[in-house]
């Protein structure tokens, strides 16, 4: 069914509350000091705020955005299962989520091949139809860059995944990048009525 311009019929991951209102449940993956914690912090409260640490046993945060079509999409955001102590339990997490963010640090080569162990688990346990975004984080350290775009984007190109660089420091790109976890589900995967 397409309501206005948007296909809601969206994969089985995404709830279609109604036509103009989507659920998604989103898990954010990666090492930990990459800033999954500040890019949360950054969309939700719209700050950075490295002192206030949001993860906290398995709770969530809930975010509500409305895209340019006036769909409102409220994001359910998991910020545990990237932790290495709850790597036994992350296949839990991404079960049911309709999107996957694995962040890096551009600064940090290490972080980097960590999202790869990442990406390689939702491969592996993830819904197929799980939207995978590859976030390189901390784009404001330009000047300490250790990881390039093109090996970042020519990973995620491999991987089906989109490629941005943020700051949750400077603000950059965050919000572009949950708006493109709905794009990517939309747009990328597109089902159609059953
Ligand atoms: P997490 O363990 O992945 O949740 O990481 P945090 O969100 O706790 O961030 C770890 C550290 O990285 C914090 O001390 C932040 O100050 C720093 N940080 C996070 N995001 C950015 C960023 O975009 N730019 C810079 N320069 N530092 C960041």
């Amino acid at each position: 069914a397409v309501h206005g311009s948007r296909n809601l019929q969206t994969h089985s991951q995404t709830e279609v509350l109604d036509s103009k209102n989507l659920r998604i449940k989103l898990v954010l993956l990666g090492d930990s000091g990459v800033g999954k914690s500040c890019i949360v912090l950054r969309f939700v409260r719209g700050q950075f705020d490295p002192s206030s640490k949001v993860t906290v046993g398995a709770s969530f945060l809930s975010q509500t955005i409305t895209l340019k079509d006036s769909t409102s999409v409220k994001f359910e955001i998991w910020d545990t299962a990237g932790q290495e102590r709850y790597a036994s339990l992350a296949p839990l997490y991404y079960r049911g989520a309709a999107a996957a963010v694995v962040v890096y640090d551009i600064t940090n080569p290490e972080t980097f091949l960590k999202a790869q162990f990442w990406v390689k688990e939702l491969q592996k346990h993830g819904n197929p139809d799980i939207v995978m975004a590859l976030v390189g984080n901390k784009a404001d350290l330009e000047y300490q860059r250790e990881v390039t775009r093109e090996e970042a984007q020519t990973y995620a190109d491999s991987n089906g995944m989109f490629y941005i660089e943020t700051s949750a420091k400077t603000s950059d790109n965050v919000n572009q990048l949950f708006e493109q976890c709905t794009e990517g589900d939309i747009a990328k995967k597109p089902k159609h009525s059953s």
